[in-house]
């Protein structure tokens, strides 16, 4: 329902180290060649392109707009030092490249028109990797400070929770509680525990369930999403003006997957991925279409799982931004009426059996995420995202120091949206933490975390 390909498998990417140390990749992405594939942070899949007027379109064609997209979006990471951007957002500066290029170009009418719907599409590819409705919304000047690692994105063949289960599997027996949302984080107190006569502990975590915890130091991990809906009632006493400023500003957007399951495959056996094009469609058009009635007009395409003998006849969609939440309104039928009908005109042929099952992610409804990830929107930077990492107190001289720590995707600044973000994120407060503490010196107390 998440993260599906390790970004950029190779030495620096945490995520890869360690899939690689459990043994949960294939001999392909664990190659030296694979990690040295300069891929641009997005998986190169096969794919056949198809539109709503029920053709396949040229590769060649769909190539050439791929590479143009391409090369306009590496333009709009080389603002990432300078003083000034020519417009806030990276959508705007696509377009206003596009709209210049355009008037170059020597085709006929309906080739340009062909054009410019291939690049709409890869808009909205964006808008699934920066987890946004529009680029419109992701500001220029900080965008190309999230990096791209080498190595071609790979899975892991038994599914990401391996990697979890691993990183448990060397973790003393319960010490992780599952179904235990925290309401409230208390800091800056005088807590003390009955079995503990003396000692006062500075934070107190209260879980719904009314079970309380204390402790010297505490990590938050909650999404940003999480923390811009609760963070004035979660967090007691409340965050400082800076912080709460962070969570304000930070973009954190819904991109989900629709799981179709399908009797038999109608596309081609070599065929990885499937994009779908709206021949009627511009990033230069003045609205987009409504929302309600086309909100599947947002699905980029598909990803056809692999291999078919382990799930059977699978292609994963995407989409994101507000006609995503929308779909979430829907039921599985109602979302599956539509898709059949997509396929439908898709392929052109009206009578293509629908698929058997439907599956979707909700990210946007989920209490406790209220979206997918990060992304660096317009008015804010990455000084937020440093912002955000501080942990409290923010006073240097106050005694009891690391009360409370921030990790998570959204607190990485150059690594946001991905799990190895959030696995760098969360080293790097336990390292913080280990600072503090002179581990050979065997009196001290233990800190309770
Ligand atoms: C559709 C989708 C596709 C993605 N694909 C990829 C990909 O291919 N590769 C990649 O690298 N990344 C991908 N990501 C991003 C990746 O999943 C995230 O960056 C990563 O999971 C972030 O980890 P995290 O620990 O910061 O937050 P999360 O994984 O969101 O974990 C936060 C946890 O906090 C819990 N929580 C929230 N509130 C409370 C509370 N009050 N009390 C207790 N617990 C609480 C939540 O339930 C959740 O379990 C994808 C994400 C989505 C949604």
């Amino acid at each position: 329902m998440g993260a599906q390909w390790i970004h950029g498998p190779s030495k620096k990417n945490p995520v890869f180290q360690l899939a690689s140390e459990y043994g949960l990749l294939d001999k392909e992405a664990m190659s030296e060649e694979n990690q040295q594939i300069e891929a641009g942070g997005h998986p190169l899949l096969p794919s056949v392109a198809y539109s709503n007027a029920g053709r396949v379109l040229s590769p060649e064609l769909v190539e050439g707009v791929r590479n143009l997209f391409s090369t306009l979006l590496d333009q709009t990471r080389e603002f990432v030092h300078a003083t000034q951007v020519p417009v806030p957002s990276v959508g705007e500066y696509l377009r206003r490249e596009i709209t210049r290029q355009v008037k170059e170009w020597t085709d006929d009418d309906q080739s340009k028109r062909l054009k410019l719907a291939i690049l709409n599409m890869y808009f909205k590819f964006e808008c699934c990797v920066s987890g946004t409705h529009s680029m419109d919304l992701v500001a220029l000047g900080p965008f190309g400070e999230y990096t791209m690692l080498p190595g071609l994105d790979c899975t892991f063949p038994s599914g990401y929770g391996g990697l979890p289960d691993q990183m448990l599997s060397s973790l003393p027996e319960e010490s992780v509680m599952f179904h235990k949302p925290v309401k409230v984080v208390r800091w800056g107190g005088s807590y003390q525990e009955e079995s503990h006569v003396g000692r006062m502990f500075p934070v107190q975590v209260e879980c719904e369930d009314g079970e309380k915890f204390l402790a010297d130091h505490v990590i938050i991990t909650v999404p940003l999403g999480f923390l811009k809906e609760h963070h004035e009632t979660f967090i007691d006493p409340p965050l400082p003006p800076r912080k709460a400023e962070a969570i304000r500003q930070l973009g954190f957007g819904t991109n989900n997957k629709i799981f179709l399951e399908f009797e038999q495959a109608f596309w081609p056996p070599d065929c990885q991925g499937i994009e779908v094009v709206w021949e009627d469609e511009s990033p230069l058009a003045e609205a987009g279409p409504d929302l309600q009635a086309e909100w599947f007009r947002k699905i980029i395409g598909f990803v056809v799982l692999q291999p078919p003998e382990r799930y059977g006849n699978v292609l994963c969609g995407f989409l994101a931004g507000k006609e995503s939440e929308y779909m979430e309104t829907l039921s599985d039928a109602q979302v599956l009426t539509a898709l059949t009908d997509v396929i439908r005109r898709l392929t052109g042929n009206p009578h293509l059996a629908p698929p058997k099952k439907v599956l979707r992610s909700q990210w946007h409804s989920a209490p406790y995420t209220r979206g997918s990830y990060s992304y660096v929107a317009v008015g804010s930077s990455g000084d937020d995202i440093d912002a955000l990492a501080q942990p409290l107190p923010e006073d240097a001289a106050d005694p009891r120091q690391l009360q409370v720590l921030f990790a998570g995707e959204a607190t990485h600044r150059t690594f946001y949206s991905t799990t190895h973000g959030a696995v760098l994120s969360g080293w790097r407060e336990a390292d913080r933490l280990l600072s503090l503490y002179d581990t050979s010196k065997s009196h001290q107390h233990k800190p309770w975390l």
